[in-house]
């Protein structure tokens, strides 16, 4: 083990419990433009993700469901990284995401609290967990003019 890869992986704990405990934007939307809910049978996660759209951009976006801590906090991250952000910015964002997990380079792109998810790319069925409301707004936002993942 690295010098001080202990405390980073705690900082990361910490980071997903937070989010974990106090979900981000977690409620349904009162008119959203596209409701899409899938689950993740591995780990038992269900996630239904609301999303409401103004052309090409996401004018606001909730969650609701419920899982383990991964899927949760996943969903709350990517539900704060993504209100008010356009089609384009939010590929950008999946594909550093996909370098996180996948343990890839990753392109030059702010992740802010979703690097805190590093460490579970450590534990492939986990990352199931993670990506899970991430492929629920790839899907949905494929019928709407965004491009495939
Ligand atoms: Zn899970």
């Amino acid at each position: 083990m690295l010098p001080g890869e202990e405390e980073l992986d705690e900082l990361y704990r910490e980071v997903i419990l937070e989010h974990y405990r106090s979900p981000r934007h977690k409620g349904e939307l009162p008119e959203p433009t596209v409701t899409l809910e899938r689950n993740n049978p591995v780990c038992g996660d269900v996630i239904r993700l609301h999303l409401l759209l103004d052309g090409e951009r996401v004018k606001e976006a909730s969650f609701t469901g419920q899982g383990c801590s991964i899927s949760q906090a996943s969903a709350s991250m990517l539900m704060e990284a993504i209100q008010g952000a356009s089609f384009q910015e939010i590929d950008a964002l999946y594909t550093a995401f996909k370098a996180l997990m996948y343990g890839a380079e990753r392109p030059e792109a702010e992740l802010g609290d979703l690097e805190a998810l590093e460490g579970v790319k450590k534990f492939p069925v986990r990352v199931k967990c993670a990506t899970l409301a991430w492929n629920i707004l790839q899907e949905a936002l494929e019928g709407h003019g965004g491009e495939k993942g």
